[in-house]
């Protein structure tokens, strides 16, 4: 079988808080587990909201865990260049077109159909505009998004975790964002491209992202990329019930490690990952041996 090449790929948009050092943790130990090499990529796209000393920081508080890396960062935003040759593949294969619609026109569509929660299906207003209708959308001073025109295929996957999850494209899917009409590259771009330039075989991460996987897929396959293996882990949960995020400042990876030691952190991990008993001091590598895929929880986990 091939090596195993796994990834962190942390979004440096604030401090790391337990829900980040529970998705590396695992993704960290799935490729460790099986010999395989783990590479560091810094999702910092959006630069404005990714400030260099955040990424710093969060280099630190995973070196800090124990979480080691094989190859120099990568940094998604150096990497413009190389997504626009990817965008311009897509462009060549008749698979993008430009946007026009405002966010208040996307809002007043898509509200009503959305289901609660799931991300709205564009409804392909600019599908079918004519060269004119282009042309006098940007005499007027509109600068486009560029979107993927997905075929009505179903792509499924079996996640590793998760089970099979599959997605009708155009359906519950639908023309999903490349390019902003800012500029930036969308995370779905970005993501495959940088994936597949890295060899990486296996993705592990929140299972917030699920429901992404089926555009990746078909975006792998149109620019030539293998699938990689998914992993898709649980969640952290605060009391309430909502999902942690940088908000909760006391549950910064900062915070606690004034008040636990890493291995005290670690531990406390992979117990909630179902890999220990009980909650107790250990590092990283010590996991590595006993690590299996089968001994992950499914479930959510609630942290008190
Ligand atoms: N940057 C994302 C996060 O921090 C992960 C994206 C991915 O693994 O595909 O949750």
């Amino acid at each position: 079988m091939a090596r195993t090449v796994g990834r962190l790929a942390p979004s440096p948009s604030g401090a790391m808080h337990l829900g980040n050092a529970f998705a590396a943790l695992l993704a960290w130990l799935g490729a460790r587990s099986e010999g395989g090499e783990v590479l560091l990529r810094l999702e910092d796209l959006d630069r404005p909201r990714c400030p260099r000393p955040y990424a710093l920081a969060v280099m630190e508080d995973l070196a800090w865990l124990g979480l080691d890396w094989d190859a120099p960062p990568v940094w998604q935003s150096e990497r413009g260049a190389r997504y626009q040759d990817c965008l311009a593949t897509l462009a060549e294969r008749g698979l993008v077109y430009p946007c026009y619609c405002s966010r208040r026109e996307l809002h007043a569509v898509t509200e009503a159909s959305a289901p609660h929660g799931a991300a709205p299906v564009y409804a392909g207003t600019c599908r079918g505009l004519s060269p004119q209708d282009r042309a006098a959308r940007e005499a007027q001073g509109r600068r486009p998004a560029l979107r993927a025109l997905v075929p009505a295929r179903e792509v499924a996957l079996r996640d590793g975790l998760q089970g099979p999850f599959r997605a009708d494209l155009a359906r519950e899917v639908g023309d999903f964002i490349l390019r902003r009409s800012d500029g930036l590259f969308a995370y779905q771009l970005a993501v495959v491209v940088d994936d597949g330039d890295a060899g990486v075989t296996q993705v592990v991460r929140g299972r917030d992202l699920l429901p992404s996987t089926p555009q990746q897929l078909w975006l792998q396959e149109e620019l030539g990329f293998p699938h990689p293996r998914y992993y898709h882990v649980p969640l952290l949960l605060a009391p309430d019930g909502r999902r942690l995020s940088k908000r909760e400042g006391d549950l910064s990876l900062r915070a606690m490690s004034r008040r636990h030691s890493a291995g005290e952190i670690v531990g406390r991990l992979a117990f909630w990952a179902g890999l220990l008993d009980r909650p107790r001091p250990v590092t990283p590598r010590e996991l590595v041996g006993e690590f299996s895929w089968e001994r992950v929880t499914r479930a959510d986990v609630t942290v008190r």
